[in-house]
């Protein structure tokens, strides 16, 4: 079997975009999915996001569109031929920029709609006409009552995360838009798992599916280098300093497990001088998509999160993951590491653990099937103590009042965690990463190079004045409700 893109034929608008984007061989996934999808036929397909997931669809279905491609500035030479439902916002920003990306060389179009925005500038968008169409079920119904799109031409169903638009409670949505659709069409269903509920969803739906199961990326753990630190609660900061310094870090990822605590080691960290910025599940629409993108172009160094307002999100070449909270769930700690060392590249996770974490580490260790060895966690001596001193620009390192938050957001198994803003299935207990290296890594004692800049504003505070934060819970997001239930054919 092949594995190079330039084996499978692609238009050469699509194959210029591909190579464009540095992508050599395929993935797994990409290797099954995309001859049998250009082939036409139905796809189950078992795969979590990280695994090329987006273009093994995306790229086969530009390929058959290309035949109605046009230049045409008409809407009615533009209509919605593809149709990607996915379950949370962040997730369908994210399909919809690499759609974009794919066919940037084509005349096809694309747009994405989603909930918790103003449906105007999303109407104008839908109403000038696109082939490709990535949504939210939520949202699109919207629009398909306020007859902004039309949906009778669609050729190319895509189901993406179809586990989680069940567990959300999509379901009702789902069948609605379903039966909006041309009979006549294909559809592709991506799952992380074939739970009873998904093969009827896909008994249901797809025709005589091909399926197609990929691991999920085992790549992925296999180029995390792991870390536990023994740090108490107080020297947390300073340690992550430290790593950071002496490890040259330009970005990362910093979990934590409360809203609260998320805001509050935000706020002190940029009053330490990192361009930081916070994304939790009581951030506005606009306010994550403002904390995103600025991490995407780079200018902040630091992304603040909960596990709930981080899950699924694909931003490339992240280069360490910090758990300053060792997570309440282990399964938890498999997908915050899997934010680094993504798509093959090499990614560090560094986890903090504070001596009543042992009960958690102990259950991570049990997932991960791996011994975990509690590193002491050295200080160099220039490095400001809490209870020392000061940082060059003459403030106080921490404010009385944040410190205490911050003490109080660090009490892990105290506090309280983020509640899932929707109800979320948990990742599958698979791909145990790497054995974490237990030895001091000699990169811990290179001299520091400064790449932070200490007087930038950061972007975050100017869009965080915006408002009160809104509820952590979309009005397209429906209570979880029993699955068999909503079927129609009993079993
Ligand atoms: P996805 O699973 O679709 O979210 O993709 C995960 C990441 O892998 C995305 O950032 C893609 O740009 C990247 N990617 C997808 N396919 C390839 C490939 N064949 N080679 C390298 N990177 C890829």
């Amino acid at each position: 079997m092949t594995s190079s893109f330039s084996n499978l034929s692609l238009a050469e608008p699509l194959a210029r975009a591909v190579a464009e984007m540095g992508y050599e061989t395929m993935t797994p996934i990409q290797e099954q999915a995309i001859p049998v999808v250009l082939l036409g036929k139905d796809v189950m397909g078992a795969a979590q996001t990280g695994t090329g997931k987006t273009a093994a669809f995306a790229l086969p279905l530009l390929q058959r569109m290309m035949k109605h491609e046009n230049a045409s500035t008409s809407p009615a030479r533009h209509p919605v031929r593809a149709l990607v439902l996915l379950p949370t916002r962040e997730l369908a920003v994210q399909v919809a920029e690499q759609v974009e990306l794919y066919a940037k060389y084509t005349n096809l179009r694309s747009t994405v709609v989603f909930g918790g925005m103003d449906m105007k500038p999303q109407t104008a968008e839908l109403k000038k006409g696109v082939e490709v169409l990535v949504a939210t079920p939520g949202r699109l119904l919207d629009h398909i009552e306020a007859k902004n799109t039309v949906l009778n031409q669609v050729e190319y169903v895509v189901l993406d995360e179809a586990d989680r638009m069940l567990d959300i409670g999509f379901l009702p949505d789902l069948q609605r838009i379903l039966s909006y659709l041309p009979k006549q069409r294909i559809t592709l269903l991506f799952s992380a798992t074939f739970s009873p509920e998904i093969k009827r969803l896909a008994s249901s739906y797809l025709q005589d599916p091909v399926t197609i199961e990929v691991a999920r990326s085992n790549a992925t753990a296999s180029t995390v280098e792991q870390h536990f630190y023994a740090v108490n609660a107080d020297d947390k900061r300073r340690a992550l300093h430290q790593i950071l310094k002496a490890r040259g870090i330009k970005q990362a990822f910093v979990f934590v497990n409360s809203k609260l605590g998320c805001a509050r080691l935000a706020r002190s960290l940029e009053r330490e001088g990192l361009k930081t910025t916070a994304l939790h599940g009581d951030k506005s629409q606009d306010e994550r998509l403002k904390a995103l993108d600025a991490f995407k172009k780079g200018e902040v160094d630091l992304l603040v999160c909960t596990d709930v307002a981080a899950r699924g999100l694909d931003i490339k070449d992240v280069p360490a993951v910090f758990n300053f909270d060792v997570p309440f769930n282990a399964e938890d700690y498999v997908h915050r590491i899997g934010r680094t060392g993504r798509a093959g590249a090499s990614g560090l996770a560094v986890s903090f653990a504070a001596s009543s974490d042992q009960r958690l580490v102990a259950d991570i260790e049990k997932l991960i099937k791996t011994k975990i060895e509690l590193e002491p966690m050295e200080f160099e001596e220039d490095q400001p103590r809490k209870d020392q001193g000061r940082i060059n620009d003459g403030r106080r390192m921490y404010r009385d009042s944040g410190d205490q938050a911050v003490r109080d957001a660090e009490d892990a198994p105290q506090g309280r965690p983020e509640r899932a803003e929707r109800p979320e299935r948990r990742e599958r207990r698979e791909a145990p990463p790497q054995r974490q290296q237990a030895s001091r890594d000699p990169f811990f004692d290179k001299p520091y190079e400064s790449t932070l800049a200490a007087d930038a504003q950061p972007a975050w505070e100017a869009s965080a004045k915006g408002g009160a934060p809104r509820s952590s819970v979309s009005a397209n997001i429906k209570p979880k409700k029993k699955v068999a239930a909503l079927f129609k054919t009993g079993e």
